[in-house]
Order: structure tokens, then C-alpha cells, then sequence
């Protein structure tokens, strides 16, 4: 039997443990640079060790003076001079490209990979994290929407554990803490957006700056334009579907427009566990950090005696026809939400961009899901061809300006 003297140090008390080097893919976004706030809080617990951006170079290059990470990525390589030049007095590795993305991860120094870019790109750094055998913070959700079971496969081979930064997800993984039964259902709560109370006819004129908007959460532009259209709740079914083994059916979105409720799980004996808190991505991002441990944290408190209204709502996907067409894709299987996510980076840029309306994003990602090659058992190099082949077509169905 193991036995500790009263002097003698425990070898997994606190003093003894090594910062967790985590990687952040992203760092210069929302939930990048929550993250850095997050190891800024717990200096004696973490340690940024890689950052990454695609074109923000002087606010990597701010990060980079600040955390000192090992190296950095910038993904988009025009700005590798620049940034290689604005780093030069330090002793920091600074790499450019979309496979230096890849290889960074791989460093046998890393422990953990927060996984914050946006879109498909995420992909690939994410598949070489898991082989690589690092522990995934997962933000970027378009990850498991596309590939999500080939995402599974690799983490059961690899023994790599996945750990939800979505809140949505981290609130069900929460409920889930300590429990042995299987899910009965999963309440997945949605915020509804800024256009949760309109007519179609009102939907039909939105613009970007009202879609920017969002009422409670303050995020990165694709995903805000993804929830304006609840696409990004349709993408959290698929993704809840992954992480949690559990068929769509027994997935219930619930429109809870004070986004209080994070998300719940019921069980069998019609019991119902859920998390609760102010709306703050660096709740879920601390947790997936430190997860076994909860750390303390001086992030805002509920306050009880201002909750005067929680009120729960059915989603309207008539109205909201993206989240119907993400339920459509997940029961077409194969590369059919690998299609989804594809044309809705193409109409969500083009949005944006006032390319394309409001409405028009259902009808063309529909038009995209008919259109494209339907492949039951994708490979990656499937998902490659299919995000390829999607964004074409998809781009050839906006109306030319
Ligand atoms: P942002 O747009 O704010 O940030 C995205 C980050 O990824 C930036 O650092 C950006 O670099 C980098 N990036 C973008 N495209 C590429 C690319 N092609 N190659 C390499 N790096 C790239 O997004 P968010 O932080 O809002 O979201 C990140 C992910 O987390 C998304 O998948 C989103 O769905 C998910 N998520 C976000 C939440 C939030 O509250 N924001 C909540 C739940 C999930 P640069 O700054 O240089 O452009
Ligand atoms: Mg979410």
C-alpha cells in the first residue's frame, strides 16, 4: 500500500504540478483571447505555449510580448515577414501556413489544444492534435459537425479526451459529472438571437449590423450571423449528437432568450440536471483547462433577486429554417452535414458582405445539400473534396451582383 509520511510531499499535490501548456488555435479571437484572460487569471496554472492567428499579426504580436509563448503560427503568410520582424528581439519561434498550424500542435511540450478558429480549417490541426495524443478544448463546433465520427474514431484510438467549450455543451457535460445512466434527453437551450420575435416578412430586410447585434453574447462575426439564423443551434445538435452519443431525436431545443440556463440533461426517472450562470465564455473555457478541478474565479456571480422572468419557448423552424436543415443533414448522415456547414460558410460570408439575404441562406444551403455528391461513409480526404465541392456550388447559387 501506498503511504505518505505527515513531511512528506504527496506527488499530485498542487506545488508538484507542472503548468499545463496549452496550445490556443485562434488566439486572437473571442474565444482566444477569453482564453488568455483565463491563463492571465491562473499564471501559476497555465501556460500559453503556442498562439496562432490567420491575419490579426499585431495583435498576435501583442500576445506574443505578453503570455511568451514557445512559438507562434500566423496562418495567413503574407504576414510573415512583418510579424517575424515585429518578434525579432524575442526568443519566440514564429512559423507561418496552414500546415505549420498542423505541426505546432504535435510538440511533445503541449498538453492541451484549445481548438478556437473558425470554420472548416479548424479541421485539420484538430485531427493532428488527436494523433498526436493532446487532449482537445473543443470551441470550434464546425469540427464535429463535419467529421464528427471520424473525430470519435480517432479520439477512441488515440485515448484523447474532447472537452467542451461551447457552453451549451460544457452545461450538458456538467450535468453529466458524476452520473452512470444514460441520457434520457438533452435540453439544449437557445438564446433565439436578435431576430427571435420577427415576422418572415421583417426577416426578409435584416441587415448585417442588425444580425451583429447579438443580446447576450459578445462573439466572433460568423458565429453571431450563425445564431441571427439559428444555424449555430442546428450546428449544436450535431455536435451535442457526437460528444454525447445521443440520437437527434432525444436532442430538444429550447428557445430561453435570457440565456441563463446554459443547457440540461434528463434522465430516465424524469429528473433534470442543468447549469446555470451569467453569460461568460471563460466559464467553460476555465473549465475545460482545469477540468477535473474547478479553479476560482472572479468572473460575475448569478444574482438571484434580478431573474425575475426565465421563460422557455419551442423553436419556430419554419421562420428558422436553417436549424430544420441541420436536423435534415444529421438524418441524411454521411458527408451530408460536412455539405451543410460548407454552403453555410459561403452564405454567412456573403451575408456579411451584403451579397446575399437574410432568407436566401436556407434556400441556397438546401439547393447546396441537393446538389452536392452524397458520400454515406467519408473519408478525409472525402470531407476535403465534399468542403471543396459545397463551397462551389454554393457560390454559384448566389444571385450575381
Ligand atoms: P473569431 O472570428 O472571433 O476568431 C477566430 C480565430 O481564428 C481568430 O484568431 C482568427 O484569426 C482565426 N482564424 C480564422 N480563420 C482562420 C484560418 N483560416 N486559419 C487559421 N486561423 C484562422 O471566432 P470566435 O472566437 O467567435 O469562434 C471560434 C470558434 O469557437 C468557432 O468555431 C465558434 O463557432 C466557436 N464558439 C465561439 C463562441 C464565442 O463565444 N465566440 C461560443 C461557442 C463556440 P484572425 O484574428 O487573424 O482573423
Ligand atoms: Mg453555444
Amino acid at each position: 500500500m501506498l503511504r505518505f509520511h505527515r513531511n512528506e510531499q504527496i506527488p499530485y499535490m498542487r506545488q508538484e504540478q507542472r503548468k499545463k501548456q496549452i496550445a490556443i488555435l485562434g488566439s486572437t479571437g473571442s474565444i482566444g483571447t477569453q482564453a488568455l484572460q483565463v491563463i492571465a487569471e491562473h499564471p501559476d496554472r497555465f501556460e500559453a505555449r503556442i498562439l496562432t492567428a490567420n491575419n490579426r499579426w499585431e495583435l498576435l504580436a501583442q500576445q506574443a510580448r505578453q503570455f511568451k509563448p514557445a512559438a507562434v503560427v500566423i496562418a495567413n503568410e503574407d504576414h510573415y515577414p512583418t510579424l517575424r520582424q515585429a518578434l525579432s528581439d524575442l526568443p519566440i519561434a514564429v512559423y507561418a501556413g496552414a500546415d505549420a498550424l498542423c505541426q505546432v500542435v504535435e510538440s511533445a511540450e503541449v498538453d492541451m489544444v484549445l481548438t478556437a478558429m473558425v470554420g472548416f480549417a479548424g479541421l485539420p490541426p484538430t485531427i493532428a492534435a488527436i494523433r498526436a495524443g493532446k487532449p482537445i478544448a473543443l470551441a470550434n463546433k464546425e469540427t464535429m459537425v463535419v467529421a464528427g465520427e471520424l473525430i470519435n474514431g480517432l479520439c477512441r484510438e488515440h485515448g484523447v479526451p474532447i472537452l467542451p467549450v461551447d457552453s451549451e455543451h460544457s452545461a450538458i457535460f456538467q450535468s453529466l459529472m458524476g452520473e452512470v445512466s444514460p441520457i434520457d434527453k438533452i435540453i439544449l437551450t437557445a438564446s433565439g438571437g436578435p431576430f427571435r420575435t420577427f415576422t418572415r416578412e421583417q426577416l426578409a430586410d435584416v441587415t448585417p449590423a442588425m444580425a451583429l447585434r447579438h443580446p447576450n453574447w459578445d462573439m466572433g462575426a460568423k458565429i453571431t450571423i450563425d445564431s441571427a439564423s439559428m444555424m449555430n443551434k442546428g450546428f449544436e445538435v450535431i455536435e451535442a449528437k457526437w460528444l454525447f452519443n445521443v440520437e437527434p431525436e432525444r436532442i430538444q431545443v429550447v428557445v430561453h432568450p435570457q440565456s441563463v440556463v446554459h443547457s440540461a440533461v434528463q434522465f430516465a426517472d424524469g429528473a433534470v440536471k442543468a447549469q446555470l450562470g451569467v453569460p461568460d465564455m471563460r466559464v467553460p473555457i476555465q473549465l475545460a483547462f482545469s477540468f477535473p478541478e474547478r479553479l476560482q474565479s472572479s468572473f460575475e456571480r448569478l444574482d438571484w433577486f434580478s431573474m425575475h422572468d426565465l421563460t422557455f419557448e419551442r423553436p419556430d423552424t419554419e421562420r428558422f429554417r436553417c436549424l430544420a436543415l441541420a436536423y435534415e443533414a444529421l438524418h441524411q448522415g454521411g458527408n451530408a452535414p460536412c455539405i451543410v456547414n460548407a454552403a453555410n460558410e459561403i452564405v454567412n460570408r456573403a451575408f456579411l458582405e451584403e451579397r446575399c439575404a437574410f432568407l436566401e441562406m436556407p434556400a441556397i444551403i438546401e439547393r447546396t445539400l441537393q446538389q452536392t455528391s452524397f458520400i454515406k461513409q467519408p473519408t478525409y480526404e472525402d470531407y476535403l473534396a465534399t468542403d471543396a465541392e459545397a463551397r462551389r456550388i454554393a457560390a454559384s447559387l448566389l444571385s450575381p451582383q
